[in-house]
């Protein structure tokens, strides 16, 4: 279920907001790009390309925060050494459990 960006009416499909009439397609286009970016890091980081995992997982979190894309940036970013980002990668998941 996602919900519109301009009245927060909840909307399901592409094309025109049910509500406002926005155009949601871009919407649409962004979150697949998200979900398509969390599926090369997970890939990436499972055969071990732990650089190529950083960027998709960065990548997909750039477009969308999920606790899911933000758990893989931060095991990333633990493997590629950089400890800055893993730190707050963390404390963004705390302050989405909060
Ligand atoms: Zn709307």
């Amino acid at each position: 279920m996602k919900t519109c960006p301009v009245c927060h009416g909840v909307c399901s499909d592409r094309g025109a907001c049910p509500h406002c009439q926005a155009d949601l397609n871009r919407l649409f286009e962004v979150e697949e790009a998200a979900q398509a970016h969390l599926e090369e890091a997970g890939d990436a980081l499972r055969r071990g390309n732990y650089p190529q995992g950083l960027y998709h997982a960065s990548r997909s979190v750039s477009l969308k925060i999920t606790p899911k894309g933000l758990g893989l940036l931060c095991e990333a970013a633990l493997f590629t050494k950089d400890f800055p980002l893993a730190r707050r990668c963390m404390e963004q998941m705390a302050r989405m459990k909060s």
